[in-house]
């Protein structure tokens, strides 16, 4: 408890502060038991050292005054210099600047591509959870950076000019001639007016100028980071629907025909800039085959969601911290919060959420590194669980940072007394992004098509853990519900999104009673899995009897330094 500053002399104490917890900084954001074992598990273990720089930058007084201001400060769009010329600029607080160098400073868009050793994915995706909870919303380019190598590799021309420089670990913004700067960044650009999910029904038009290049006609609805320097862009050409790289700006010097129409006033992700652009020839460059437009941006996109259930499991774990810490300082009817039964099932069942988003998040990247060596039962896993994880993790983000703000009463709802508004405003997001609920549980029933070995691979990792008879039934239920989704297809779509959820849950119950602490494992399983139990729909903070709560709050608490 603060106590009130001493009342100047003849005062009366009309205004004691009394029973208000001080704002959680200066502590280690990496000081999280579940990341850091899953770090050592999944094979990124070196990188602790550099996790701990990060976490304690991000937990700094000074980087969450930063986040703030690049919120509250939005990025404003130049179209027009004063002379009239088009511009098409997006000024940028500094703060979002800073934020942005340490990212890209730490490797967190690229180093996997340039130092691609054992780990590597897991490390980044380790740190991108950290350095998340400094600020969100400039994880988007970050994020957009780091997937569109993968797709890029398939014009080994272009990877050989660009590749090196979006692996650069130097933020150097400002539209000049790409090979001419130090460091780039990359945008994607699919989603039209008439549609985002179902890309093939672009509109932009890709024509051949005879030199190799294409001359794009169209617009793109949502283009997030329009200062990127590059983007991936989805448009028609004559061979059918195809992948671009366009340059902002052309090798001779000149800006491409990309105009930036508008900024989106969105709900929240207010620090980064969201835009409507128009091409009008704009040139840009075939990567992939041409009309196979599709598969060769799913690899970007592959990345991005494993990107949108890392975030998630970011702000999850934020809005946890937030909450434990609050209310183990708050005090309520002589005792502190945390003590009250029901508040103690409320932090406890956050706590657990936290522990499985991040526990099957650092699989998953463990899965994708793993794939990224040739390791097809990785790559299997990763195609049915990713979608699956990407569903359930996302879409349970807002009711967690909702329950977590409801924490701490009233506080909670005030802007400047923790990041928890911009968190729970930030927090729909990444469930839209990179497929919406619907399309990405649809999805899980296209990989366990596409992949034959997709279903055996997580039965597999789920078996691992059957000697947990929850575990084992759960699995049981999960064979049943892909054996039904697999008979037909209307049904299959109709169940989908239960399947995906169950899918995760079952997964994460599984990775949990292998690697957990038995109170965090016990209490997952025991509210989650299997028939009595009140499920994983049930309300946060309705937790069975007889659970080792004390366990599980050990591992949201936090020390300040
Ligand atoms: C802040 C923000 C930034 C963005 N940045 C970018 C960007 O940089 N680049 C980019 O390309 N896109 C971007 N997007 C677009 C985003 O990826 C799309 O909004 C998303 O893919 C959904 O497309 P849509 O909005 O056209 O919705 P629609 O495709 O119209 O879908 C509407 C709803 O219908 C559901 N639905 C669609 N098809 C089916 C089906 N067959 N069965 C059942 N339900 C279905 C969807 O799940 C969704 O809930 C951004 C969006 C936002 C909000």
């Amino acid at each position: 408890m603060t106590a009130s500053a001493p009342l100047s002399p003849g005062r009366r104490p009309t205004h004691l502060v009394l029973n208000q917890v001080p704002p959680l900084v200066g502590f280690d954001v990496a000081d999280d038991a579940a990341l850091l074992t899953a770090l050592h598990r999944e094979g990124g273990g070196w990188a602790e050292p550099e996790l701990h720089d990060l976490g304690l930058l991000a937990g700094s007084a000074r980087i969450q005054e930063h986040a703030r201001l690049a919120n509250i400060n939005k990025p404003v769009l130049r179209t027009h210099d004063a002379h009239g010329y088009r511009v098409d600029e997006v000024d940028f607080h500094p703060s979002w600047h800073e934020l942005m160098g340490v990212a890209v400073g730490h490797g967190l868009h690229a180093a996997p591509w340039s130092d691609p050793r054992v780990g590597a994915h897991v490390a980044r995706a380790a740190k991108f959870i950290v350095w998340t909870q400094a600020e969100a919303g400039h994880g988007c380019p970050i994020s957009m950076t780091y997937s569109s190598v993968p797709a890029l590799r398939q014009a080994p021309d272009l990877a050989a000019a660009y590749e090196p420089l979006l692996a650069a670990p130097v933020h150097d913004p400002g539209l000049r001639v790409p090979t001419a700067k130090a460091g780039l960044l990359a945008g994607m650009a699919m989603t039209e007016k008439q549609g985002g999910s179902d890309v093939r029904a672009n509109t932009t038009r890709a024509t051949p100028a005879g030199d190799g290049s294409f001359l794009l006609t169209g617009h793109k609805w949502f283009c997030s980071a329009p200062m990127c320097d590059l983007f991936l862009v989805l448009a028609q050409a004559p061979e059918g629907l195809s992948c671009f790289l366009l340059p902002r700006v052309l090798p001779d010097g000149s800006r491409n025909a990309m105009f930036i129409q508008r900024l989106k006033d969105k709900l929240g992700n207010t620090s980064n800039a969201s835009s409507e652009v128009e091409y009008d020839e704009a040139v840009a460059w075939p990567v992939g085959e041409l009309g196979r437009g599709v598969p060769t941006i799913i690899n970007m996109v592959s990345a991005t969601r494993l990107d949108c259930v890392l975030g998630s499991s970011a702000a999850i774990r934020q809005a946890t911290v937030i909450a434990a810490n609050y209310a183990s300082q708050r005090t309520s009817f002589g005792a502190q919060l945390i003590d009250h039964p029901a508040m103690t099932s409320v932090v406890a069942d956050l706590t657990l959420e936290s522990e499985a988003a991040t526990t099957i998040a650092l699989r998953l990247a463990g899965a994708a590194d793993r794939a990224a060596r040739g390791d097809e039962a990785e790559a299997a896993l990763l195609r049915v669980a990713l979608p699956a994880a990407k569903y359930w993790i996302c879409k349970r983000t807002p009711m967690i940072t909702g329950e977590a703000l409801e924490c701490l009463g009233g506080n909670g709802y005030v802007e400047d007394y923790s990041p928890l508004p911009r968190l729970l405003r930030d927090s729909p997001l990444n469930s839209i992004w990179e497929g919406s609920g619907n399309v990405t549980a649809l999805d899980v029933l296209r990989a366990l098509a596409r992949t034959p070995d997709g279903a055996e691979a997580v039965l597999g990792e789920i078996d691992l853990a059957a000697s947990d008879p929850r575990v084992a039934a759960a699995a049981a239920s999960l064979r049943g519900l892909l054996k039904e989704a697999a008979s037909d297809r209307q049904t299959g779509e109709r169940t989908a999104r239960l399947l995906a959820g169950q899918l995760a849950v079952t997964l994460q119950g599984a990775l949990l009673a292998r690697h957990a602490p038995a109170a965090v494992a016990d209490a997952f399983c025991a509210s989650r899995l299997g028939p009595g139990t009140a499920g994983p729909g049930a309300p946060l903070g309705s937790l069975p009897e007889g659970l080792d709560l004390a366990g599980i709050l050990v591992r949201s608490a936090v020390t300040s330094r």
